[in-house]
């Protein structure tokens, strides 16, 4: 019985119809499904724009309509810290940062390896606790910024790490951003929920979700709360490895 509000269409960069996901849901028998389509970023090609916005919008309430008493439907937003949007339009918003601002440049950590490894030695001369430090300040003003309900994959530079293939995640520098921006985001009132987020294990980068298992412990150890996601652009990866996550406390719905 569970349910995901990570999900992503054809109005933004997934593979499937809304109507599609809602019809894999309830052949899962999940009790609700949440969308959570890309807000409106020029530099980000699988973003929506303002007009897509509002085509997506139309199709989610049509549908929470069609399947009234079947299945509950929420209507949310994955809204970047650099996009700008009416968060009154939706249920509920999940705060991310998918970019960096260097030297005036927005910077992706999450679009490909090889712009993630290109980024980091053009513009920070190859030092990633300097990317950390700057990604994770982002992070840290998620709430202020955004308003957000949920914290999308908290640390999702180390996307392309497993391993830590490009950086040590025991680092000193990389364990005061990080343990910065998470006191910062238990210290937010309202509190925001994080994500246990198996996007990436879905798509084969990593074998574990995010966040890894320390930051997720002193998540929880400093009272704050966890929802499962599996960042869904396929619905074949609806639940992708929830199961495995399972056990770990974490709310069922949101809203
Ligand atoms: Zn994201
Ligand atoms: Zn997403």
């Amino acid at each position: 019985m569970f349910s995901n509000f990570h999900t992503h269409t054809v109005f933004c960069d997934g593979a499937d119809s809304p109507e599609e996901l809602v019809l894999e849901a309830l052949r899962l028998g999940c009790p609700e499904i949440g969308f959570s389509g890309h807000s409106p970023l020029e530099e980000d090609t699988g973003s929506m724009s303002d007009q897509r916005v509002l085509e997506y919008c139309t199709e989610i309430r049509r549908l929470q309509t069609k399947y009234s008493g079947r299945i509950r439907i929420l209507l949310g937003v994955e809204l970047d810290i650099f996009s700008r949007l009416d968060r009154s339009l939706f249920d509920y918003v999940i705060g991310a940062v998918h970019y960096v601002k260097k030297d005036g440049r927005m910077l992706a950590v999450d679009e490909s390896r090889e712009g993630f490894l290109d980024a980091v030695e053009r513009f920070y001369g190859g030092d990633y606790y300097a990317l950390a430090e700057d990604y994770y300040a982002l992070v840290a003003a998620l709430p202020e910024k955004t308003g957000c309900d949920v914290i999308a994959h908290f640390d999702l530079i180390t996307k392309y790490n497993e391993g830590d293939a490009l950086f040590r995640t025991d680092h000193p520098r990389y364990l005061a951003a990080a343990d910065t921006a998470l006191d910062r985001l238990l210290q937010a009132s309202p509190r925001p929920l994080r994500e246990v987020n198996t996007g990436a294990m879905a798509r084969g980068w990593r074998t574990e979700a995010y966040p890894e298992r320390r930051i997720l412990d002193r998540w929880l150890s400093g009272g704050g709360e966890l929802i499962l996601s599996s960042d869904c652009h396929d619905r074949r990866n609806l639940l992708y490895a929830f199961d495995q996550y399972e056990s770990i406390p974490h709310v069922e719905t949101l809203c």
